[in-house]
């Protein structure tokens, strides 16, 4: 043994040492490390301006919104409480409230470790104090409880942890967790570390084999934990994240809760506690939960080596990415558990795809390409990216959406904060973080997974490397990669080489492009061409002894595309996405003359990427010629018309209407807009408590009474008597009325009503119509009657609403 080898073995036998007193080092970790976004400034024209607005616009707003709120007063009010106040009262709706203000600091780290900024660190320092003085002796830390008074929700449980199912004690810690990591190390401040630590200490106490068994509800803090570990060396956080991993599905040692009057053990499918982890195959239940849970047990499989974790990760992996992943990258279909529908199930009008789902599953799939070094889930990562996340916020910054639908019919609309107010200041810590998602690094290797402008700093080979990127992506497919290490090395630039560019949208069969590729995508390094054939795991490989000034170019060509969803996507049928590059394109009313539905965009109808500097702060638009479906003289008809596409995340900025993802490929998929009749004339006035009462005369032709666009109603009334009227500036002459009922029976509160009539006006007096026949209750169908003809100025329909159901009105035409 040399002097060397053995100092070797000496310095391993102390860290053991050292280690099995107060920390263990991992046995294993991912096998790439990612560039942190400290050292990734992108200069390019798409992100730069975006990560300004965050940091300008967006973190500020989230800070204020959480005060205004009350968020932050809770932590007062709980810190009142410690010191013996008893009139307190949680202020917020949500007992989860407290993880939006840890999201808020969470992202303004990220911001102040990218530039001092002295008036943002100030508002962070008094944030963590008030959080601090709310955190009770032993390290438990829930405003919702802490205040006392009543509680804001039957959620919080009886006492501390007992109803876990949805208190989401635990859930609020992760992001705690999270927070404070982000914020010590953007700042060397151990503020909130130091609460999290006690917290976490406490749980650790708390729960764990023999002692409580129990797991959150809502996943989130396998993460914060695995942060925790990894800023601390603390070995138990590592260890207590696998068990809450672990415990799920699993009774032994559980305590039985109450829901809704039953007694349960298990949480089920909705969190991801149907069976144990490791059992798992399906991506199911809520998405965000679901997201937390798999990103939480990559961290824990990369940091144990636990080949069972990784085999269920990469089974759930493949039904998420083959039969739930919306073309935008949008995860979670189903409203109703905010979550995971059945496989091939994606509707597009009802999409819920909520932005955390998204985000929670982007911070998964970097995760997955970290463990498996594929490009696979870098291309998923990249289509979340650009076009499920983005799509959560506005241009200006400060507006959000909760969902984020693939259609609209002008009901959606971002808004500043919502009551229950998870995705704003997420979107705000992912944007902040975006440069850190960009390359990831292992001892000889370099992984470059996403492409735009900038410069970035990272060890390989023992060197210190910079590498620069000169590109216009995501609007040209044109990359310049300059590779400059401090002296000669040897090592692999693994270059990811996109799905898109490979004519291959996902890594799955559920989506495909239509047309064959033009073009084919090339390498060159130092001028000389790459043979790009064999990609090892979707990259390309290029190892060799690298010099300053050595480059890359990456040429991507970006055709047009047309994308057709896998035949089992009912929702998709007859129907056509576009995209170019890693973005998908919508068609938006205000480019196209105000409506989306009817119009058919045909196989072959040539489609143009154009520039528009001016548009939607720079975007390049799609042109092209569609069909719009319409009729005349009661024939349908359809006429060429031009059509413009715009990037999906761009939409909804300019106010509300029409828009479509996947718009329809043939005539039979499209809406007719129907010849205005007399109807369309006329002034609509409701009862109260009408919504979208101008809905009933706007010409569109329902497919069936349950669908969801372009309908009235009087949700949540029930029993009343309701009214429409239609009124003219000059009387009309009417004998024919004909309803078209909205009834969603099975999903929502609406029926068709209990009964109805006609009346009209003659002189200050509504009077009944004389009707031929009677005055049907048909789902699916028009419900027409025929009557005596009248002339007047105004026209009613008269609606008696079930005993325990709403009613509602798709379309109601006159004649
Ligand atoms: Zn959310």
């Amino acid at each position: 043994m040399t002097r060397a080898r053995l100092a070797g073995v000496l310095a391993g036998a102390l860290l053991m040492i050292f280690a099995s007193a107060c920390s263990q080092p991992p046995k294993a970790d991912y096998p790439a490390t990612p560039v942190p976004f400290t050292d990734v400034h992108l200069t390019d024209a798409f992100w730069a301006p975006r990560l300004d607005t965050n940091r300008t616009v967006t973190i500020p707003h989230v800070i204020e919104e959480s005060e205004r709120t009350g968020r932050v007063k809770n932590f007062e009010l709980a810190k009142a409480a410690l010191a013996g106040a008893t009139d307190g009262k949680y202020c917020s709706r949500f007992p989860f409230d407290d993880s939006d203000v840890y999201k808020a600091i969470e992202a303004a780290s990220y911001a102040l470790a990218t530039g001092a900024d002295p008036e943002l660190e100030k508002s962070v320092d008094g944030l963590i104090a008030k959080i601090a003085a709310a955190q009770e002796p032993d390290g438990y830390l829930y405003a919702a409880r802490t205040i006392g008074g009543p509680p804001p929700q039957p959620w919080l449980g009886k006492e501390r942890w007992s109803y876990l199912y949805m208190s989401h004690e635990l859930y609020n810690l992760g992001h705690l967790y999270e927070a404070a990591v982000a914020h010590y190390q953007a700042t060397g401040k151990k503020s909130l570390l130091a609460v999290a630590v006690k917290s976490a200490n406490l749980v650790a106490r708390e729960f764990g084999p023999g002692r409580r068994t129990n797991p959150p509800g809502h996943e989130e803090i396998e993460i914060g934990l695995v942060k925790l570990y990894r800023a601390t060396g603390t070995r138990k956080y590592l260890d207590l994240a696998k068990f809450f991993i672990d415990a799920r599905g699993r009774t032994a040692g559980r305590v039985p809760y109450e829901n809704d009057g039953r007694t349960e053990l298990l949480y089920g499918e909705y969190a991801q506690d149907h069976k144990p982890f490791v059992e798992q195959t399906e991506a199911v239940g809520h998405a965000v939960r679901a997201g937390y849970l798999y990103a939480g047990a990559a961290d824990v499989a990369a940091l144990t080596g636990d080949a069972a974790y990784i085999a269920a990760l990469e089974k759930i992996w493949a039904d998420m990415a083959g039969t739930k992943l919306y073309i935008t990258g949008g995860i979670g279909a189903a409203g109703g558990w905010e979550g995971y529908g059945p496989p091939y199930r994606l509707p597009n009008l009802s999409a819920y795809a909520e932005t955390c789902a998204n985000i929670a599953t982007f911070l998964w799939n970097s995760r997955m390409q970290r463990l498996g070094l594929d490009a696979k889930y870098a291309d998923v990562m990249e289509r979340i990216l650009y076009n499920g996340v983005l799509s959560g916020i506005s241009l200006s910054g400060d507006r959000f959406f909760y969902p984020n639908p693939l259609a609209s019919f002008g009901q959606h609309e971002r808004v500043p904060w919502f009551s229950c107010a998870c995705c704003p200041p997420n979107v705000a810590r992912i944007l902040t973080s975006v440069p850190g998602y960009f390359y990831a690094a292992s001892n000889d290797r370099v992984y470059v997974n996403l492409f735009a402008q900038g410069r970035s700093r990272m060890k390989v080979a023992g060197t210190d490397l910079e590498l620069a990127q000169t590109t216009e992506y995501p609007w040209k497919g044109d990359i310049k990669i300059e590779v400059r290490p401090a002296r000669e090395a040897e090592f692999t630039l693994a270059v990811r080489i996109p799905g898109w560019a490979l004519n291959r949208p996902v890594p799955t069969d559920l989506y495909a492009y239509s047309e064959p590729p033009q073009g084919e995508p090339t390498l060159k390094v130092n001028g000389e061409a790459f043979e790009l054939g064999a990609l090892d795991k979707g990259y390309a490989l290029i190892k060799r002894t690298w010099r300053a000034g050595d480059v890359v170019d990456l040429s991507l060509p970006m055709p047009v595309r047309r994308v057709v969803a896998n035949e089992a996507v009912e929702a998709d049928r007859g129907r056509v996405a576009v995209e170019r590059g890693p973005l998908v394109y919508c068609a938006e009313w205000t480019d196209n003359g105000g409506r989306i539905s009817n119009l058919v965009l045909p196989d072959g109808a040539a489609l143009t990427a154009e520039m528009r500097p001016d548009l939607l702060n720079g975007v390049v638009v799609i042109k092209g010629e569609a069909e719009a479906v319409g009729e005349k003289a009661g024939r349908v008809v359809s006429e060429k018309t031009p059509v413009t596409l715009i990037p999906y995340y761009a939409w909804a900025n300019r106010g509300r209407g029409e828009m479509e993802v996947w718009l329809a490929r043939e005539p039979s998929k499209a809406r007719v807009v129907r010849e205005p009749g007399l109807a369309a004339k006329a002034a609509v006035a409701a009862s109260d408590g009408a919504v979208n009462p101008k809905r009933a005369n706007d010409g569109f032709e329902p497919e069936s009474s349950d669908d969801a666009a372009g309908y009235m109603h009087w949700w949540p009334k029930k029993g009343t008597a309701e009214w429409i009227d239609y009124s003219f500036e000059t009387p009309v002459r009417v004998s024919e009325s004909s309803v078209y009922w909205f009834d969603d029976t099975g999903g929502g509160g609406c029926r068709v009503p209990a009964s109805w009539r006609i009346l009209y006006k003659a002189g200050e007096e509504w009077l009944p119509v004389k009707a031929a026949g009677g005055y049907g209750l048909a789902k699916d169908a028009w419900n027409t009657v025929k009557f005596a003809p009248v002339r007047t100025r105004a026209l009613r329909l008269e609606i008696k609403l079930q005993e325990n159901w709403a009613a509602g009105v798709h379309e109601w035409t006159i004649k």
